[in-house]
């Protein structure tokens, strides 16, 4: 190797804003918008550290992406080993690793009903995962029309971007035809009103078959869910509502998809996936982010019944089922398992609320707080009866947390509601102090 010049890497804080200013799009944004960005170096388990050395708590775990901890041992070195053995491998070949990959992330679905079985795609990102899935769903029912729910993420590309809810995701060009929104049962601040032990259900599954008669020939290909929207705010499904709304794509001849980009893999807390605790069985599962523990990777499950007639033709994705990324998903799976993470998910997201709930007796700022084990939202709002967003105050709680050593997520449409979810592995400490950043954010408003 001696004869290759260095390549070198100047980390300076400005010459690093400056050569991104340059050269990378403006249209990759840093959502976050902080007043002064923060440059990262490095990172370890529930921990990133910039340039200088000063250490966060990473809670937007990079978007959700690294589930089980940065640089995770066991998923760097099962990485490194298959790096050594072989970096890529197209998926027209026989390899050994993806193949255990779908054998072990299929068994952590539930069992199917009549001798069906999952069986795995293997993509690049969530976006393309959910094309996917589309092309899926309208393959195996014959059917066109997709509902999907106002205020939903799932991805920018063409399909995605068109199941995507939010306007601010929206370019203004053509998107795809045979997409309807429909309301998102948003217990907050839904357009059926408020309800404080969720309970809103039965307009928002009535729009469903309203919509169907209404906007559609009577027949879906299907219809898309996120168990807690992410990126539109960390908005919970509300009890019943799954069931009731797959119980009417059902009879219209849609198949139903969960989108677990952000729920999945034991973030929520007291199930491995996000559509468990609604206690129905999805036909076509999504799955990217924190499979690879940031290792480029995604999934569309799906029962082998519905993938048949996608059979019938190709499909080829150059990077599906590469061998590092299965490497590093395997080595998730087995974290998640061996360090008893979803559990440990549910005992800080249940420490996190009990400090929240107190905090927010002491300030009227925080108009709500939601979630489910690491997967939480602080909503920030001027007034609780007007419920007036206060994205200011949220973005300076946000830039004084990070300045403070917490770096926190953004989203909800009016970018009022601070995100907690950190990879799963943090400890009571880093739950104590997320908990006094906010208190002290507020205090300081
Ligand atoms: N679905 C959900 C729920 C997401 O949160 C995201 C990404 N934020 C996506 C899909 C798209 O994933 P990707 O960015 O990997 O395309």
């Amino acid at each position: 190797m001696t004869h290759y010049t260095p390549i070198e890497t100047n980390w300076d804080y400005q010459a690093t804003l400056d050569r991104r200013h340059k050269y990378m799009s403006p249209s990759l944004g840093t959502f976050t918008a902080y007043q002064k960005p923060i440059v990262l170096k490095k990172a370890g388990m529930q921990y990133v550290w910039d340039e200088k050395g000063k250490k966060y708590l990473d809670c937007l775990a990079q978007n959700l992406c690294i589930s089980v901890g940065h640089n995770h041992p066991l998923v760097n070195s099962e990485a490194k080993k298959q790096m050594d053995d072989m970096v890529h491998c197209t998926t027209m070949y026989y390899q050994a690793v993806p193949a255990h990959f779908a054998e072990e992330l299929t068994a952590t679905l539930p069992p199917l009903p009549n001798g069906d079985e999952w069986v795995a795609h293997f993509v690049n990102s969530g976006a393309e995962a959910n094309d996917l899935a589309m092309i899926i769903a309208r393959l195996y029912t014959g059917n066109y029309d997709i509902l999907s729910l106002r205020n939903s993420f799932h991805g920018l590309h063409f399909g995605a971007m068109s199941l995507t809810g939010i306007e601010t995701c929206r370019h203004n060009v053509p998107s795809s035809p045979g997409i309807i929104h429909v309301h998102n049962p948003d217990q907050y601040r839904g357009v059926y009103g408020e309800s404080k032990d969720g309970t809103i259900v039965e307009p928002y599954i009535n729009e469903i078959d309203v919509t169907i008669r209404s906007s559609t020939p009577g027949k879906i290909a299907g219809f898309i869910v996120e168990p807690v929207q992410g990126f539109g705010g960390v908005i919970p499904m509300p009890d019943g509502y799954m069931k009731g709304a797959f119980e009417r794509v059902r009879s219209a001849g849609g198949v139903c998809i969960v989108d677990e980009v952000q729920t999945g893999f034991g973030r929520t807390g007291t199930h491995m996936w996000g559509f468990e605790i609604h206690d129905v069985l999805p036909d076509i599962v999504v799955m990217a982010k924190g499979i690879g523990n940031g290792y480029p990777m995604a999934a569309v499950l799906s029962r082998r019944s519905v993938t048949e007639p996608f059979a019938e033709k190709k499909f080829f994705n150059t990077y599906g089922s590469n061998p590092l990324g299965c490497a590093a998903g395997r080595a998730v799976l087995h974290a998640i398992k061996e360090d008893k993470m979803m559990e440990n998910a549910k005992v800080m997201g249940d420490l996190l609320e009990e400090r929240m709930r107190a905090i927010m007796q002491k300030h009227d700022i925080i108009g709500n707080f939601r979630g489910r084990g690491l997967m939480r939202g602080i909503e920030f709002v001027k007034d609780h009866n007007t419920k007036k967003p206060a994205a200011d105050e949220a973005m300076r709680v946000a830039e004084m947390a990070k300045d403070n050593g917490l770096i926190m997520g953004r989203g909800g449409v009016h970018g009022n509601i601070l995100r907690i979810n950190p990879p799963i592995c943090p400890t009571s400490e880093d739950m104590e102090f997320v908990a006094q950043m906010i208190e002290e954010g507020c205090s300081k408003l």
